[in-house]
């Protein structure tokens, strides 16, 4: 990649890119001319001072993570703003939410107000910072939500824990909903969450202590009788099974409700568990491959809305471990189209198509966050991913960007790969060679 984001002044046409937007019913071969940052025109022949050939490209808009830890404040060893948006940039991902588990918490205006000054001067692409919903995470006292909201606040969330007592969630969500804040829910119910693995066959097989799929079930069909209730504007994310997914289809419509699911769930499952390695541990745990599938139904159904990919860097001492001892958590922003577009779309017989998965990249996850319609249509911020189908590569951790390497794939050859990220017309990410041009 760049040292760092190329400045592109002028009109620039990105030319004879195969351009596919579900949003605008963009797809086929054609021009892009950009001009101060957005999309200016869609047509053929275009125009410019400047050009990229991305002949043999795909264009879509840029991917969104509603869902990133990027260690900061904190644990700058695992992550920064600059590594995680660096690592988002690579991935072809355009705007993040950063999750509050950090040290110290995201609970206080001050903390909010921070983060955003140092996203506006070190993140490469778009982030926004979630709140927690409880001080300390502690699901006990609420966090004064408004100050936060004025603060910079997006959304809240107790991320990697989880709130545990229905009444006291209740009130968050009524609270939040008074705030305007959107709420991320993290369910899982600590009673039933024992183990450190999902408990099944692979689990059995290991000897390992097992958590129930009910612990997460338990606490989203909780989280879901409570969205339909109070009418908060409620995520769940990370759904990992089978009947938390039918649980979302059941409630979805009742009330202002949306679930995503993550590249890892959709792409890997618990027979990991039997190499005993610290680096497969995650929350939710991997499952077996029928709630893979079923998972891999509802996003394609629309049942669950997008993608997000809990981006969770871990050192190495912390990763490198028995299960039992391992943090759990992946690594995601770098590998998330590659992987599901690999197993999921590429493969004979995949189960999703490139549309729907631009779709649940993109143009979902990028209406969630940005309110309103969200692709590559004339006027709209040039936000954009260049993804080369045809390139196959293997996850080596020294060629990530992010600062940790404990991705689930490592070793593995994915086929499709980002090659260009532009945030507002700015190329963060430059995977291309020499395929800028002068005039056109
Ligand atoms: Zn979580
Ligand atoms: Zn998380």
């Amino acid at each position: 990649m760049t040292d760092g984001p190329t400045r592109v002044s002028g009109d620039l046409i990105i030319r004879d890119a195969h351009v596919l937007d579900p949003a605008s019913g963009l797809d086929g071969i054609a021009d892009v001319r950009l001009s101060d940052g957005r999309v200016a025109e869609v047509g053929e022949n275009l125009r410019g001072t400047r050009r990229l050939d991305a002949d043999g490209l795909h264009l879509f808009p840029g991917f969104v993570d509603v869902h990133a830890h990027w260690r900061t404040p904190g644990r700058e060893d695992e992550e920064t703003i600059e590594t995680g948006s660096a690592a988002a940039a690579a991935g072809g991902f355009t705007s993040v939410v950063m999750m509050p588990n950090t040290d110290p918490i995201v609970d206080r205006p001050v903390v909010v107000s921070g983060l955003v000054r140092r996203v506006e001067r070190e993140s490469r692409v778009r982030a926004y910072v979630s709140a927690a919903l409880h001080e300390g995470l502690e699901g006990e006292r609420l966090t004064e939500m408004r100050l936060l909201k004025e603060a910079g606040a997006f959304c809240v969330s107790d991320d990697g824990l989880g709130t545990q007592s229905a009444g006291v969630l209740r009130n968050a969500m009524l609270y939040a909903k008074s705030a305007g804040l959107p709420v991320i829910l993290h369910c899982e119910d600590h009673t039933l969450a024992t183990g450190v693995v999902h408990d099944g066959v692979a689990a059995a097989l290991a000897g390992m202590p097992g958590s129930p799929g009910s612990a997460e079930d338990v606490a989203t069909a909780t989280a879901l009788v409570l969205a339909t209730e109070t009418g908060a504007r409620v995520h769940v994310t990370h759904v990992s099974t089978a009947l938390s997914a039918a649980l979302v289809g059941f409630f979805k419509g009742r009330g202002d409700i949306t679930a995503d699911t993550t590249p890892h769930h959709l792409t890997l499952t618990d027979d990991l568990v039997g190499t005993l390695e610290g680096l497969y541990r995650v929350n939710p745990p991997l499952r077996p491959d029928a709630d893979r599938l079923d998972v891999g139904k509802a996003l394609k159904d629309g049942i669950l809305d997008f993608v997000a990919t809990d981006h969770a860097p871990h050192a190495s001492e912390e990763k490198e471990l028995p299960l039992e001892e391992a943090a759990p958590g992946f690594l995601g922003h770098e590998t998330a189209f590659s992987a599901l577009y690999t197993e999921l779309v590429a493969k004979p017989g995949g189960r999703l198509s490139l549309s729907r998965l631009v779709e649940t990249m993109a143009c979902t996850p990028g209406r969630w966050v940005k309110g309103g319609a969200y692709g590559i249509s004339p006027g709209a911020p040039a936000d954009l991913t260049l993804v080369d189908l045809s390139e196959q590569w293997t996850v080596r951790a020294e060629a990530l960007v992010s600062r940790s390497s404990n991705s689930p794939y490592l070793g593995r050859r994915l086929e499709g790969r980002v090659v260009g990220t532009m945030v507002g017309g700015e190329l963060v990410y430059d995977g291309m060679g020499a395929r800028f041009g002068a005039r056109v």
